[in-house]
């Protein structure tokens, strides 16, 4: 079981910094995933862990032992690349046996490993096919077991499922899920897209132009994001600018035309050179035909409305059309009000607004 710590890592190619001064420590075992968007030093870093970059300061560990600058073959991570890397010519057996040929493994232990994570990754029958003869999800498939057959302490995984269609990215991510409890591996995965981190990973550290924002667990970084880069970037959310008018604690919303009340308000001081925001998750916006009571209730019209089977979604226009909110109303069909047109009342719950600085 393997731990990995990256200390202060800075990387630079020439003019561009890719990553700036960044601390991670993933813990052995966990499903750990860098989420960001494109350019923001996801890649880079996975790299440095490989050891196909050195980072210009800083330094990689893995448990104690300090790999900063030890070259990749030495490391024993597996590694599956977004456009998998595989021969194409070779049959499968000959690509998941390449690494232990390398590694100058005897002829009957490499059958038998071969096979043995070819059963794995439900490939067993392909054994003997041409990768090219297969298919995307299958070709995914290989890239793994040749990862995993060398039985490396980290698996690295680059984009793995950019490549696939819709429900085949499904059905890999419960695929490499499942594969990686069964090995119990430490696995660092890569990726733009937020539905794969939350639903795959144990911990998520948040990207932004070679920075990590945040570090948490799925629910941490939904419900907690520490600004508005992470609540913007982490599912939906309704997000405007608030301002503390001078000598008063009040909150001010102008996009809302409203007083805002939040359970949750920062710890910063509000001075003139910071900018906040609030947040306030279209699932969890109440909306009603009769009048609400409390704090941070608004009059709205419904603009449009989405059904999509599992919930509503709709958009409502307050404050006289200027501003327009995202609601999303769960487990409830399309109901008689929820029509567009209609008039009805909007509240956002005071425990569940996010008063969040803005990124830099
Ligand atoms: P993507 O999701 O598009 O792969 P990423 O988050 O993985 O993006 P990186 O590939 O790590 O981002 O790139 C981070 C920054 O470093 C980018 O601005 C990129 O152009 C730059 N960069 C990456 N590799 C190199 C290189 N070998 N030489 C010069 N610049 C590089």
């Amino acid at each position: 079981m393997t731990a990995v710590t990256l200390s202060n890592i800075t990387k630079q190619f020439g003019d561009v910094t890719a990553v700036k001064e960044l601390d991670i420590t993933i813990k052995e075992g966990e499903f750990f995933t860098f989420l960001g968007p494109s350019g923001c030093g996801k890649t880079t870093t996975l790299r440095m862990i490989a050891g196909f970059y050195y980072p210009s300061t800083g330094k990689v560990k893995f448990n104690d032992r300090d790999m900063t600058t030890v070259s990749p073959e030495k490391r024993n991570t597996g590694m599956v690349f977004q456009n998998y890397a595989l021969f194409p010519h070779m049959t499968v057996f000959e690509n998941v046996a390449f690494g232990l040929k390398v590694r100058k493994v005897n002829k009957g232990e490499v059958k038998r490993r071969v096979e043995d994570v070819l059963e794995k990754v439900h490939l067993k029958p392909f054994i003997d096919r041409q990768v090219s003869q297969l298919s995307g999800g299958q070709q995914q498939r290989v890239a793994l077991a040749r990862a995993l057959v060398i039985e490396p302490d980290i698996l690295l995984l680059d984009e793995p499922l950019s490549n696939l269609d819709a429900r085949l990215r499904d059905e890999m991510r419960n695929e490499i899920l499942r594969l990686q409890r069964e090995y119990g591996i430490t696995t660092i995965y890569v990726t733009h897209d937020q539905v794969e981190a939350l639903t795959m990973s144990d911990r998520i550290a948040v990207f932004n132009v070679g920075n990590c924002q945040q570090i948490g667990t799925p629910t941490e970084i939904y419900n907690q994001p520490v600004n508005d880069f992470v609540a913007e970037f982490i599912g939906e959310t309704n997000l405007f600018e608030v301002k503390r008018s001078e000598g008063s604690l009040n909150l001010f919303c102008d996009a809302l035309n409203l007083q805002v009340v939040a359970d949750s308000s920062i710890q910063e001081e509000f001075d003139e050179n910071k900018r906040f925001k609030m947040s306030v998750r279209p699932e969890a916006i109440a909306i009603s035909k009769t009048r609400l009571e409390g704090d941070n209730v608004l009059v709205g019209v419904v603009d449009l409305v989405q059904f999509t089977g599992e919930s509503v979604h709709s958009f409502i226009k307050v404050n006289n059309g200027r501003t327009t909110l995202k609601v999303t109303d769960l487990n409830r069909g399309p109901s008689t009000y929820l029509k567009e047109g209609f008039e009805l009342y909007v509240q956002l719950p005071p425990d569940q607004v996010r008063i969040v600085p803005v990124a830099k």
